[in-house]
């Protein structure tokens, strides 16, 4: 219980067929609605934040916040994007459990040297890390790929870059991106691909990252309210559920979901209560969609109800 590194959560979740959702947070809002959902479905959960999101709230404020809430759940702490050793370092040295060195957009020997050397700092600290291999589409392609093969994770090059540096867990590009607009035509998700990484590694912690759903109720309601989303739309939560509950995908990211969700309460209540000044009124209605959100991806996407 509290906060811990990936290694048993991880196991546990390959075993018993289930991922654990990681929810990105900005502020006390977002971080105690996420919680609230996990606490009420009795769910392990990772929380993290990009390095943006902590140059907004300030990593001491952040890692005191979540150290303070999260006593009763099994809950990881995790650094989103790390792009440089001393990001990492900085999220190891405040408290973080896990981190993400993202050095997926260098030449394929020099993310095995960076993730190298942050994996034996972070391992020295009992912190646990994840790399990524393979370039996501959405805010990861201005590193372009040539041909669209490329762009997917080739699965022996998964297998020697996890013997070689030694990490905990995968970040994988099967088709998810970034962003809160996904596909201009069909979803598509390679489980072909993912199946061969699997075969290759065996019971190993695989990530999706740009994995929002874009739940197309939530985003009717903040355009109710006035927010401009069109044609905003995300991966399928079957496709989702079939990568969780049938494959070792363990870590599911989800930020723009949330992200809408919120806003969408905001909007709400001061587009209806245009006479109030209590920020409390509309936070908490942006906190009330949140956990609705993450509620349902624990129960009807992550498969991880009861498994703290
Ligand atoms: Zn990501």
């Amino acid at each position: 219980m509290g906060l811990q590194n990936s290694k048993e959560l991880f196991k546990h979740a390959i075993k018993n067929n289930y991922a654990i959702g990681a929810f990105n947070f900005v502020n006390l809002e977002t971080l105690s609605a996420i919680l609230d959902a996990a606490t009420e479905l009795n769910s392990p959960v990772i929380v993290q934040c990009s390095t943006g999101a902590i140059k907004y709230a300030g990593i001491e404020a952040i890692s005191a916040m979540v150290k303070a809430k999260a006593k009763n759940l099994p809950v990881i702490l995790n650094l989103d994007h790390g792009k440089t050793f001393e990001d990492c370092k900085m999220a190891i040295d405040n408290g973080f459990t896990n981190v993400m060195i993202d050095a997926s957009s260098l030449p394929f020997e020099e993310n095995i040297n960076l993730t190298k050397q942050v994996v034996e700092y972070a391992h020295s600290k009992n912190v646990t890390v994840e790399a990524e291999l393979g370039v996501l589409a959405g805010v990861e392609d201005e590193v372009s790929a040539s041909n669209d093969d490329a762009k997917y994770t080739n699965p022996l090059q998964a297998k020697e870059f996890v013997e070689r540096t030694n990490v905990d867990s995968l970040a994988i590009a099967i088709g998810t991106s970034h962003g809160t607009h996904k596909f201009s035509g069909e979803a598509k998700l390679r489980f072909d691909i993912l199946s061969q990484i699997e075969e290759l590694l065996p019971d190993f912690p695989l990530v999706l990252h740009g994995a929002s759903s874009i739940p197309q109720n939530m985003v009717q309601l903040a355009e109710q309210y006035g927010a401009k989303l069109k044609g905003a739309n995300g991966i399928p939560e079957n496709m989702l559920n079939e990568a969780t509950t049938k494959h070792n995908v363990v870590k599911v990211n989800v930020d723009s979901d949330l992200r809408i969700a919120f806003t969408a309460g905001v909007r709400e209540i001061l587009t209806n209560k245009p006479e109030t000044v209590d920020l409390r009124d509309y936070l908490k209605q942006g906190k009330k969609y949140v956990t609705e959100v993450v509620k349902n991806k624990i129960t009807n996407v992550f498969a991880s109800e009861n498994k703290a």
